[in-house]
């Protein structure tokens, strides 16, 4: 449907354009005293000296899960992997010691340059090892190299970062659930 706005007719006075420039200017100069005078009223944020708050259900860059005594949570099925449109997780397991799992992880790396950021690979992880909620959006590297995250790094998380009720970020180590989980799961730190 076409729709048609009608524009009201200039009067003289809008015509002479002179007074019609001197009320532009003035718009902006009344936006640049705000921007000096009342900074903070200003609806804009001063990124990169204040970050804006981003929740936690944005899917920003990921973290591996981990159990109470450390370990990955992942069991290296490669369901992540398989399931990325970008092939870039690159995985290798190993047998498990444990008898519970048959398989660990021996390297997981996400290649950062290439993700797309869907989210695909945390939707596939049959065991909630792998999380997007970092809140982590700005990463800025020299090398293309250091765009791969390894899996040490992607495991270097803090249980403080996340909220008292996210009970499986509590209870890795670090965290306040995390004595009780491991009283729980029988297991102890090496
Ligand atoms: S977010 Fe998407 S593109 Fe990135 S690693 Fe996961 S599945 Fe692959
Ligand atoms: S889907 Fe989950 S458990 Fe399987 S390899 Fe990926 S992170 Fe590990």
């Amino acid at each position: 449907m076409v729709r048609q706005i009608k524009q009201k007719p200039m009067n003289w006075i809008e015509r002479l354009y002179i007074f019609e420039a001197f009320r532009g200017l003035w718009t902006t100069l009344k936006h640049a005293l705000r921007g000096l005078l009342r900074y903070e009223t200003l609806p804009t944020v001063p990124y990169p000296e204040i970050k804006p708050e981003i929740s936690r259900t944005y899917r920003a860059k990921h973290r591996l899960m981990l159990r109470p005594d450390g370990t990955p949570r992942c069991v290296a099925c490669g369901m992540c992997a398989t399931a990325c449109p970008a092939h870039c997780i690159f995985l290798e397991a190993a047998p498990a010691e444990d008898g519970r799992i048959e398989k660990r992880v021996l390297r997981f790396d996400i290649d950062h340059l290439v993700c797309v950021f869907c989210g695909l690979c945390v939707e596939a992880c049959p065991v909630d090892a792998l999380r997007m909620d970092t809140c982590d959006t700005s990463y800025v590297f020299r090398k293309r190299e250091d765009f791969v995250t390894p899996m040490y790094q992607l495991m270097s998380w803090d249980p403080k970062d996340y909220p008292q009720d996210d009970l499986q970020s509590q209870m890795a180590p670090g965290g306040t659930k995390n004595k009780q989980a491991l009283d729980a799961w029988g297991l102890k730190v090496n």
